[in-house]
């Protein structure tokens, strides 16, 4: 008979001891709305477009790829305009590759990491994993935190980086601009601001790209996963100073962006406007959920993003499970008395929410 080992039995590293990987659980329900993808796939004319990129680099996937990815950061500066060029953008398998890249360069043991509680999941887990300890901040009971607020815990506790999820996961809240001009005045490191979400706000809604310049400390983190509906082929970007980028380079890994994600990912931007054409539609099906919780006595979080996070849950494991039950898979993120969920399309969205209300009346 083997034994089973269990990881106390491994020479580990004491800072990963009693902790637990990422585990956002992958079921095979119907209605999957708990982990923010986009649930409308890419259209068929980018996806057709894309297979014939992917087919053309791999006539030549004996090479390493191009370890810059030129074309792709170029597609990049160009998607995100604000004068942005080549030099200032960097990519990875996901903006938590990307992330991790800047903790590694910038974090790293006996180094803090910073941000304001509750949100992404993934900051402590990466800021322990490159060895750098994390330090969560405080938001009032809205989840909102205010420019004195931030600019005041930062000063505190000096982290040498600063994560501002904006919009913030898992509440859905909106950061103005305001309140990162002061964290980064505040703040003797590097600060990124992660726009995951950022395509989901209000159209008129600036970026914290706008204030890039002669901030050279200042990083904008977006991804593909969510607007773009790339979850699935792990692109995420972000645009700093040149020399922001030269850093980064020390981390990666050589050739880290294979040839084939190089190919898909600047074919899918070629038609960035179809690729984003769902997003309006996402933004309605959000909306709608709000407002229907709201009516059925919930209390939703107001979001700029993709989810809404719903309090006013007398028992989020109960429901997290009835709704699983009836074929509907959301997200219980730990926050007291409350639940997460994804827009989805419109029918998803609807059995979401009638499962939802079904529970109400006890069916
Ligand atoms: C989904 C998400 C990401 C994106 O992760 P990828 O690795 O690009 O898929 C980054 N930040 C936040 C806050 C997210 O919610």
């Amino acid at each position: 008979m083997t034994v089973r080992l269990s990881l106390d039995d491994l020479p580990l590293r004491a800072e990963l001891r009693g902790q637990t990987p990422y585990g956002a659980p992958q079921a095979p329900l119907p209605i999957a709305l708990n982990v923010n993808e986009n649930t409308h796939p890419v259209p068929e004319d980018v996806a057709d477009d894309i297979l014939d990129a992917v087919a053309r680099a791999l006539r030549e996937v004996n090479r390493y790829p191009d370890r810059e990815f030129i074309g792709l950061r170029e597609a990049f500066a160009e998607y995100l305009g604000h004068g942005l060029s080549a030099s200032d953008i960097w990519a990875a398998n996901g903006s938590n590759e990307v992330l991790q890249h800047v903790l590694q360069a910038f974090g790293g043991p006996g180094r803090t990491a910073f941000g304001f509680a509750p949100t992404y999941s993934m900051y402590p887990i990466l800021a322990r994993g490159t060895g750098a300890s994390w330090i969560p901040g405080h938001r009032e009971a809205d989840y909102t935190v205010s420019a004195e607020s931030a600019a005041e815990q930062v000063d505190r506790i000096q982290p040498d980086v600063v994560f501002l999820c904006a919009p913030n996961n898992p509440t859905g809240t909106p950061m103005t601009l305001d309140v990162i001009e002061a964290v980064y005045d505040a703040a003797p490191g590097m600060v990124v601001v992660d726009e995951a979400y950022q395509e989901f706000a209000p159209r008129d809604t600036p970026s914290a790209l706008t204030l890039l310049p002669g901030r050279e400390r200042l990083v904008v983190s977006r991804t593909m996963s969510k607007a773009f509906a790339f979850a699935g082929a792990r692109v995420g970007y972000l645009a700093a100073d040149p020399a922001v980028i030269d850093a980064l380079r020390l981390v990666r890994l050589p050739y880290h962006l294979s040839a084939l994600t190089q190919a898909a990912a600047t074919a899918a931007l070629r038609h960035a406007p179809t690729m984003l054409r769902m997003v309006d539609e996402i933004v309605a099906q959000r909306d709608r959920i709000s407002a229907t919780l709201d009516a059925l006595g919930y209390d939703p979080s107001p979001s700029w993003t993709n989810f809404v996070l719903f309090g006013g849950v007398d028992d989020p494991a109960a429901v997290w499970r009835a709704l699983y039950d009836r074929g509907v898979l959301i997200r219980d993120i730990g926050i007291p008395h409350s639940l997460r969920v994804t827009a989805g399309t419109e029918d998803e969205t609807t059995a979401f929410l009638d499962a939802l209300a079904s529970l109400e009346s006890g069916a």
